[in-house]
C-alpha cells in the first residue's frame, strides 16, 4: 500500500505483525508519517487562519478535513516560535 498523497510506500501496512504499531495514531496505515504530520500542520494553520483552504493541495484537503485537533482536553495555546 502506498501513501495516497506522496506515493511513498507505507511501512507497517499489509503483512507483518501490527503489535508494534499504535492504532491510535492519526491516519495510521492511511498516510505516511510525513504526510500525517503535514496534514496536521495544515489543519493547525487552517484553524489559525494562517492559510486558507485554497492553499492546501487538493489531495490533502480531504485528509485535513478529517483531522480533529483535540483542543478540549488541553486548552492551553501552543505558540511555537520558529526561526
Ligand atoms: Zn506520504
Amino acid at each position: 500500500m502506498n501513501c495516497p498523497t506522496c506515493g511513498k510506500k507505507l511501512a507497517g501496512t499489509g503483512k507483518g505483525p501490527k503489535s508494534k504499531t499504535r492504532p491510535n495514531r492519526k491516519f495510521g496505515g492511511v498516510l505516511c508519517h510525513s504526510c500525517t504530520e503535514r496534514t496536521i500542520k495544515l489543519k493547525t494553520r487552517l484553524d489559525e487562519k494562517t492559510i486558507t483552504k485554497d492553499d492546501i493541495e487538493p489531495k490533502y484537503q480531504k485528509y485535513v478535513q478529517q483531522v480533529v485537533i483535540n483542543t478540549t482536553e488541553k486548552p492551553k495555546r501552543q505558540t511555537k516560535k520558529k526561526k
